[in-house]
């Protein structure tokens, strides 16, 4: 007779949102580890439960993906408990556009330098850190604007290029952009495509980016409170039109920022 008891634990999300999953606290746990897709993910500890954050990247293939949650005991012993992450097909949309040609044939120079900043934003990524602990709500960055075009496969004058990575949020320049969560800032600058970008890391693998900002309101290393102001709406770096281009990557995973606040 199979147990329920020892049934794998089972977590749905769609292909590009962050997922939470929870393992129940046993007694004389010290600490919890969730491995998924080869990253150890740590856990904290709320509501009688380890919880923690798994993103769940644009292309992760769909089906059942074994995760494990390894229980660091108070003895110093690891006991391993199985989960799972069901990933369920998402369609996004293709768009072709027209930009300038400055932005699709790049200079030697805009090459190199779009190409070192890829690498220093990557880098930030990879970074786990766990002195913030994301157990506050995530909140729109202007409240009550939402963006629709997140993983849209883009083909730049017939070009086929990477999908769209967050989503835009359309209002006018000099509008505010909020803080989704607290979070430390871990790059303030001027970057090639994005423009005037600042970077929050909210802990556990948790990243938000704002770009195109006309203005840049926080410092590196500056921690923010949710909400607070990091910068203003505006149109630097590959851009049309001014707009808040918002993106959340999950342990690198590229993840709907919206997945991340509750009640969308
Ligand atoms: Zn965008």
């Amino acid at each position: 007779m199979i147990s329920l008891l020892f049934a794998a634990a089972v977590f749905t999300a769609s292909q590009g949102s962050a997922v939470e999953v929870n393992v129940p606290d046993e007694p004389h746990v010290k600490s919890v580890k969730v491995v998924w897709q080869k990253k150890s993910v740590p856990a904290f500890h709320a509501d009688g439960a380890w919880r923690t954050i798994l993103g769940v990247d644009l292309d992760a293939p769909a089906g059942e993906h074994a995760a494990e949650a390894l229980l660091t005991m108070e003895d110093g012993r690891v006991e391993h408990r199985e989960i799972a992450v069901n990933v369920e097909a998402k369609k996004y949309p293709t768009s072709r556009l027209n930009v300038d040609e400055k932005f699709v044939e790049l200079s030697k120079a805009d090459l190199a330098r779009s190409e070192r900043e890829a690498k220093e934003i990557d880098s930030i990524y990879d970074r786990i850190t766990t002195d913030i602990v994301p157990d506050e709500p995530f909140t729109d960055p202007i409240p009550g604007v939402g963006g629709t075009n997140f993983g849209e496969r883009r083909i730049f004058n017939g070009e086929p290029r990477s999908p769209h990575s967050g989503a835009d949020l359309h209002a006018a320049a000099g509008t505010p952009v909020h803080a989704t969560n607290r979070g430390r800032v871990v790059l303030a600058k001027n970057l090639f495509f994005t423009g005037n970008t600042v970077l929050l890391d909210h802990g556990f693998g948790i990243y938000s980016l704002y770009a195109h900002l006309s203005r840049i309101d926080v410092k590196d290393g500056e921690m923010v409170q949710s909400g607070q102001v990091v910068g203003l709406v505006g149109a630097t770096g590959r851009v049309t039109a001014p707009h808040l281009h918002w993106a959340m990557r999950v342990q690198g995973a590229r993840v709907n920022p919206f997945s991340l606040v509750r009640g969308r």
